[in-house]
């Protein structure tokens, strides 16, 4: 039996141990996926740790997904968003990938939505959104990044071919773009009332990606969807980043409905 597993602080309500046995169970794979929290400054140990008990794969989420860089082999990817989010040890070195990346452009893709050659605004320069920089523009997109922190929006654009970054007083050029990314936690659960961008920007040739998943309908895809736009919630970016991160540690095409059955009814 293969294990694979989550190392993050906390764990506990993690979405990804249904959505992987979900795929185990669709394709018959005698494989288990369980959590792992250690202590918020064990990521290497743990890494190492892994590796030594003959674990498969490991998901990295909050609060390590920077720290584990320097005990993986980074692929291109990681290392240009300078985050690792799935560790995979069937290599001689464990080796560090960044499948939030391919979550936003399969997320976008899979609702038939084009990328390349498209202009977008990302709205957030955290963690989800260098992974969604990267993705648009890696997909042909010429990316603005608007960040509350300007700096922030500013030193990320300055890694990402093509980008240009401004203040949330930079969101007007929403109307003129055809992707919107929300990469910032503006109305997450309880904050349901709030949205990240003034609905007057939205129009009905935007597509919408919200990375906020709790809850899947936020006030952001239901103004888009009021002025026509295409809207991607949230679970489709964390559904593809498992997809991802299962092809790339079983070499086979991942049960997509069934990971997103899973998924989507831990959400309901
Ligand atoms: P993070 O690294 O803490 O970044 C938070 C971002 O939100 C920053 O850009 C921050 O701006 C901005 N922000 C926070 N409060 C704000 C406010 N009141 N007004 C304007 N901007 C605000 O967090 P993260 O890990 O990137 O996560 C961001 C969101 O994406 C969360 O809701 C998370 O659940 C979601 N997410 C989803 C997926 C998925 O697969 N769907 C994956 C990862 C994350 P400053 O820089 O100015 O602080």
């Amino acid at each position: 039996m293969q294990v694979y597993g989550l190392l993050g602080n906390p764990v506990e309500h993690s979405l990804s141990p249904p959505m992987h046995e979900a795929a185990y169970g669709a394709l018959g794979i005698d494989a288990r996926y369980v959590t792992f929290e250690p202590d918020r400054d064990a990521a290497a140990d743990a890494v190492d740790a892994a590796e030594t008990l003959g674990i498969a794969g490991l998901n990295v989420t909050i609060p390590f997904k920077r720290d584990v860089l320097d005990a993986v082999e980074p692929d291109d990817v990681a290392r240009r968003v300078g985050a690792v989010n799935t560790i995979d040890f069937s290599g001689e070195e464990p080796s560090g990938h960044n499948t939030d990346v391919a979550g936003v452009e399969r997320a976008f893709t899979h609702q038939d939505v084009a990328i390349d050659g498209r202009d977008a605004v990302l709205v957030g320069a955290g963690g989800a959104g260098r992974a969604a920089a990267f993705a648009l523009a890696d997909a042909g997109a010429s990316v603005h990044i608007a960040n509350r922190t300007v700096d922030r929006a500013e030193s990320l654009a300055a890694d990402v071919p093509g980008a240009t970054a401004g203040g949330l007083d930079t969101l007007d050029r929403v109307a003129e773009a055809d992707l919107l990314v929300n990469a910032t936690s503006v109305g997450m659960e309880p904050d349901v009332d709030e949205t990240p961008v003034p609905a007057e920007h939205l129009h009905g040739d935007l597509a919408v990606l919200d990375a906020v998943y709790t809850p899947m309908e936020t006030r952001l895809l239901r103004d888009a969807a009021s002025a026509g736009a295409t809207t991607v919630d949230g679970a489709w970016m964390l559904l593809f980043q498992g997809v991802e991160a299962f092809e790339l540690w079983t070499g086979r095409d991942a049960p997509v409905e069934a990971m997103n059955e899973a998924l989507r009814a831990e959400l309901d």
